[in-house]
């Protein structure tokens, strides 16, 4: 199993996951948070066409996941899974795309991925988070999350690769020129993750097999990777492969 992103932060984030080799493998999206035009130039640095997608599996309605999910499904004709509160959110988008409901705890079979649903505590219908397996490796995914839970911690032990939110440093939010209520939805429990927090969040789970880690969605104003790495440090072994993945740039293929 492999993952890539075309890009990750407030402005929009995908993420690819492919497993099997050859012309037998299986590549999904998660989430679509950019318009079309740019998902098609961007998903060509990964020798993929949006065409080779058997599917998008999207997290919430945010724009910067869902706003070029249902396009891009239309124009390609691909699935969609969502959580029901999450379709009822954008049901007006959704008219000719074949979604299909996911909840919490109910595997997705697509193709050679397993995709478990959880849930996490956010600012949306129905939030749900994504541990991807092929069988063999599991990738764990987790952005957009005021705090962790106990349901959160066990969905995330024993991953191999983790995608997690670092998305602010708490200082830097407190000090910035956002008005206080952004401030407070940011902070708060539904909001997102300070580095802190997600540092603390990593220490709570079982990371025996972890062997990468990318950090995600960080706050292109209210961040900086220097202050992501100096959090992971703290807690992850010298023999885990840190990534940091940018707005623009996303991050490239890596091995789960
Ligand atoms: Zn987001
Ligand atoms: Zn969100």
């Amino acid at each position: 199993m492999r993952f890539a992103s075309l890009g990750s932060g407030s402005d929009g984030n995908a993420l690819l996951i492919s497993a099997g080799s050859g012309k037998s493998s299986t590549h999904v999206m998660l989430d679509c948070g950019f318009v079309m035009r740019e998902v098609e130039k961007r998903i060509t640095r990964f020798q993929l066409n949006p065409s080779e997608l058997a599917g998008i599996i999207v997290t919430h309605e945010h724009s910067d996941h869902i706003g070029g999910v249902f396009k891009l499904a239309r124009r390609y004709k691909l699935p969609v899974w969502l959580s029901h509160g999450t379709l009822e959110a954008a049901r007006s988008d959704s008219e000719g795309v074949d979604v299909r409901i996911c909840r919490d705890g109910e595997a997705l079979v697509i193709g050679d991925l397993e995709i478990r649903p959880f849930t996490v505590p956010h600012d949306a219908r129905e939030p749900l988070q994504y541990v991807a397996s092929d069988g063999v490796r599991k990738l764990g995914v987790l952005t957009d999350i005021g705090q962790p839970t106990p349901h959160v911690t066990a969905a995330l032990s024993g991953c191999d690769a983790l995608l997690l939110e670092f998305n602010h440093d708490s200082e830097m939010l407190a000090n910035s020129a956002y008005p206080p209520f952004l401030k407070s939805r940011i902070a708060g429990p539904l909001g997102h993750l300070s580095n802190e927090h997600s540092a603390q969040l990593l220490a709570a789970l079982d990371r025996s097999k972890l062997k990468r880690l990318v950090a995600a969605h960080l706050s292109k104003k209210n961040n900086t990777p220097e202050l992501v790495r100096t959090e992971i440090d703290k807690v992850v072994d010298q023999d885990v492969e840190v990534v940091i993945a940018g707005q623009d740039e996303g991050f490239d293929w890596m091995e789960c």
